[in-house]
């Protein structure tokens, strides 16, 4: 904690003379050293506030005549980070994208909660290889540790308090940045403990004190929707509260891991119930569809009956297209669908369907990136390795989101055969087309109708 110290010294001594108290407007700049990308956006929760671009100097500035107090973070892609505004702030960014956490540092007017909760996030992330450790702890100790790491973080946040008060909304929103990040800990507790503490293997007794916590829960707070903290906290909390409910309520008790559905209609049930504010309902009831339909590949008719009963209690969710894309395009490569009239690029130039490229042979279409060398590298050795042993399969490449100079170069160096390699220009519809998740995931297809469509290129031919 040093650092914020250090630094709020410093501005006792220098920023004194400078008072905007009295002017709403609010301004926003910075220098990004090594800049990876042209641009910096300003976000509020999910909502595109204003985008500016680096100047020669890689800097750039924000400014607004008045905009609403509160939690707002920047993307300079592809990384992004938190930053606190209130009006009458001028506050300026420096950080180098070579270490863009570490190396954070904001100064001027509004300073003190945005250094402040930068060095607890750095604290959190440090903190989460020795937690992984206390999870074998019994239930007491356990939360005696969390405990400990929570007040340190809050006694140093009240002592800053005294010497710079912070206004309501920031004292709020600095204190659940902590004390969400450490309830999800004891949310994940039960489950970690038992896949850790290997002698018993099962759930811990907790009492009631032990979830003492939970009755300080908000459900309801537009400022928390979008801390990273709180919807972590949500996402395990419901998982938790779920499971625990289902264990002991529900008649699937031990075919949880055989009954999806139920369990996740339980969750979407258990959220509607409890969630007050619209946005955090909506990103939970997302979080579960994505989930379920990405993850479980389930019947088509369970995926049926989930569609239905998102859709009966969540009918206004604003994530409500894209889901039903998910839901579409997972019932559209179902066996024996024709594998979807998508349009892609061979090595020179010449557009051609993947029906047409599967025509009449097996095939496996798998799928690499040039952002992530580490997997093409690994996926074009298993590829070699499966052409010699299932010479009756043709595999087929298909690249997402690399521009077509580097796929060209990257196709050479990688040693695949040109002719069984194809990108394409619309990565959106290919995506959302053949639901490539996770990235080892490849289809098999004999004469254009779909065999799997959820395969996996290391298990599927073992
Ligand atoms: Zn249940």
């Amino acid at each position: 904690m040093n650092r914020s110290l250090l630094i709020l010294l410093l501005s006792v001594l220098v920023g004194c003379s400078e008072d905007h108290k009295n002017s709403s407007s609010v301004f926003f700049s910075g220098e990004i050293v090594n800049p990876t990308d042209n641009y910096v956006v300003l976000f509020k929760g999910d909502k595109l506030i204003d985008s500016v671009a680096l100047d020669d100097d890689n800097r750039f500035a924000f400014r607004f005549d008045s905009i609403e107090n509160g939690l707002y973070h920047f993307k300079h892609a592809p990384e992004y980070q938190n930053v606190y505004l209130n009006r009458g702030d001028s506050l300026f960014i420096r950080l180098n994208t070579v270490d863009f956490d570490e190396s954070l540092v904001y100064s001027g007017k509004g300073e003190e909660i945005n250094n402040f909760m930068m060095e607890v996030y750095l604290t959190k992330e440090n903190e989460k290889k020795i937690i992984n450790d206390f999870y074998r702890l019994e239930p007491k100790g356990f939360s005696r540790k969390i405990d400990s790491l929570q007040h340190l973080k809050l006694d140093l946040l009240n002592e800053l308090n005294l010497d710079f008060p912070f206004t309501e909304k920031e004292m709020e929103i600095a204190k659940a940045d902590i004390v969400y990040n450490y309830a999800k800990y004891k949310e994940r507790y039960p489950f970690k403990h038992k896949k850790f503490s290997k002698t018993k293997n099962k759930i811990p007794d907790l009492d009631k004190s032990y979830y003492a916590y939970r009755n300080e829960i908000t459900y309801d707070n537009k400022d928390l929707t979008y801390l990273r903290p709180y919807y972590e906290f949500m996402v395990n909390h419901f998982g938790n509260l779920s499971f625990m409910s289902c264990t002991e309520g529900c008649e699937i008790k031990d075919n949880m891991a055989r009954n999806h559905l139920h369990f996740n209609k339980h969750k979407m049930k258990l959220i509607d119930s409890m969630v007050v504010e619209k946005d955090l309902k909506d990103n939970l009831f997302r979080n579960v569809a994505v989930d379920y339909l990405l993850k479980v590949h389930d019947t088509p008719e369970n995926n049926r009956i989930f569609m239905e009963v998102f859709q009966a209690l969540s009918s206004d969710n604003k994530h409500m297209a894209e889901i039903e894309d998910l839901y579409n395009g997972i019932k559209n490569i179902q066996p024996q669908n024709r594998i979807p009239e998508i349009e892609v690029t061979n090595f020179n130039g010449e557009k051609i369907t993947l029906p047409n490229i599967a025509k009449n042979r097996k095939t496996v279409f798998y799928f690499w990136s040039g952002t992530n060398r580490k997997h093409l590298n690994n996926i074009s050795n298993r590829v070699k390795q499966l052409e010699r042993e299932e010479p009756n399969f043709d595999f087929v490449g298909i690249n997402v989101k690399t521009g077509q100079d580097e796929w060209k170069s990257l196709v050479k160096t990688s040693g695949f055969d040109a002719s069984s390699q194809f990108r394409s220009d619309n990565f959106e519809q290919l995506t959302k087309s053949l639901i490539v998740y996770p990235l080892n995931k490849c289809i098999i297809t004999e004469d254009e109708q779909i065999v799997d469509a959820f395969g996996d290129i290391y298990k599927s031919f073992d």
